[in-house]
């Protein structure tokens, strides 16, 4: 479907076109009409299906229409700063043949921005982008003015309940007005969504986008590692490897500081990303990350989803991720575009029952490349496979087989 069949404003269709979207993606196909009909919508979709157009696009046609001077027409709320900038730059583009204006709203800024902040908030914005967080800060000083509110979008939900974000999400849609358009996107539907969606939602349409499987090019392989195995291996990986920019992944950011330093001593050129970086620094290592001057970083899942950044060409999982959605978002942050890509992940010792429940999830078993001679015998992989046709639950794991 070409998005000139939607009947978009003419200053939209230009920033469509100039950001070269040609024909919508199965996510907007669907998610725009009940969108652009007024309806609420709930839809499960993932990062890089074109979710993020899927409901800007709606929304900032209908604020073309119905644009009110000094008020706030729509509010989202996203779980990370690194989601709201993306979004905001989103935004930026497709709105730039239109009048619309636009603001983010994150935490870890300077007082500046706080103050442009307050002042989109009290005298109105079209569209503003939120991280929870920082959005109370601003609730608590008194001034906001959601009077004009047209919409609510809430992405990424589930993962924003993984952070805890939901009382902070209780008292924002507190402070919003009743009549309002809302739509909940999330990658997962587990009930906790449903809810969320059963409190803020009205006769939403549901729109289901099935998991996403990552994109057959990339070429995926794991080694199967005794844990103190694993550094020698990534090294030696980083050392034979051609690559334009490599993306490591750690579960934990104490795990990418120390991975990081030793890297560093062992004289690769190499940055870290991960939550206690402040703001400014996170900016200005991704930029230097993506002009290539930095060709190796090390980050933890704050940068597995929306980083879209078309030269990185090999994701190395240090650990196994927490589920399968985890691993499709990391690895698939390489072979962007037209791009090739590969994927490596060190299975240790105890994290093989986790790697075989993604395979299931991916209903592909990934390959098991041979682990190097000179770093000693390597465990074979047996896994105590879950059996069972559905996507085994963390829960499985506590009441389940125990896992070596
Ligand atoms: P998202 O899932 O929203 O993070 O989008 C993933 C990537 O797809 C982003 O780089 C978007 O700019 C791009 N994109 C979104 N919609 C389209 C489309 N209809 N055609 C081509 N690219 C798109």
């Amino acid at each position: 479907m070409r998005f000139t069949e939607f009947d978009f404003h003419p200053n939209l269709l230009e920033g469509i076109e100039a950001s070269n979207y040609e024909t919508a993606t199965p996510v907007q196909e669907q998610v725009i009409p009940p969108i652009l009909a007024g309806r609420d919508v709930i839809a499960s979709a993932q990062t890089g299906t074109g979710k993020t157009a899927a409901f800007l696009l709606p929304v900032m046609n209908r604020l073309l229409q119905n644009h009110v001077d000094g008020q706030v027409g729509a509010l989202i709320i996203v779980p990370t700063r690194e989601l709201a900038i993306q979004i905001s730059q989103h935004v930026e583009g497709l709105s730039y043949f239109t009048h619309l204006s636009s603001i983010a709203i994150y935490g870890g800024n300077d007082a500046q921005n706080f103050v442009a902040e307050k002042k989109a908030l009290q005298m109105g914005a079209d569209i503003i982008v939120c991280t929870p967080g920082r959005m109370i800060a601003h609730l608590n000083m008194g001034y906001v003015n959601m009077k004009g509110l047209q919409f609510l979008v809430l992405d990424e939900a589930d993962r924003m309940l993984d952070m805890g974000f939901q009382d902070d999400i209780n008292k924002i849609i507190k402070s919003l007005p009743q009549k309002r358009q809302n739509l909940l996107f999330s990658a997962t539907m587990p009930e906790k969504i449903r809810q969320l969606a059963k409190r803020i939602l009205h006769q939403p349409a549901e729109i289901n986008i099935a998991i996403s499987k990552p994109p057959e090019k990339i070429i995926q392989r794991a080694f199967v590692v005794y844990e103190p195995q694993k550094l020698p291996l990534i090294k030696k990986i980083l050392k034979e490897t051609v690559y334009k920019n490599a993306l490591v992944f750690c579960s934990r950011k104490q795990t990418v500081k120390q991975l990081t330093r030793e890297l560093k001593q062992g004289g690769f050129n190499i940055e870290e990303i991960h939550s206690d970086l402040e703001q400014s620094k996170r900016e200005s290592v991704l930029g230097a990350f993506a002009s290539g001057r930095i060709p190796l970083l090390v980050a933890t899942d704050i940068l597995s989803r929306g980083i879209d950044i078309d030269t990185i060409d090999l994701v190395i999982n240090y650990d196994v991720p927490g589920d399968g959605e985890d691993y499709v978002h990391r690895i698939g942050r390489t072979a962007r575009a037209e791009a090739d890509g590969v994927a490596y992940t060190l299975v240790g010792e105890k994290e093989q029952n986790k790697f075989a429940a993604i395979e299931k999830l991916l209903e592909k078993e990934v390959e098991k490349a041979p682990v190097p001679v000179e770093l000693g015998e390597s465990p074979s992989y047996h896994p105590r496979v879950y059996s069972g046709n559905s996507r085994p639950k963390r829960k499985f794991y506590k009441s389940g087989p125990k896992r070596r």
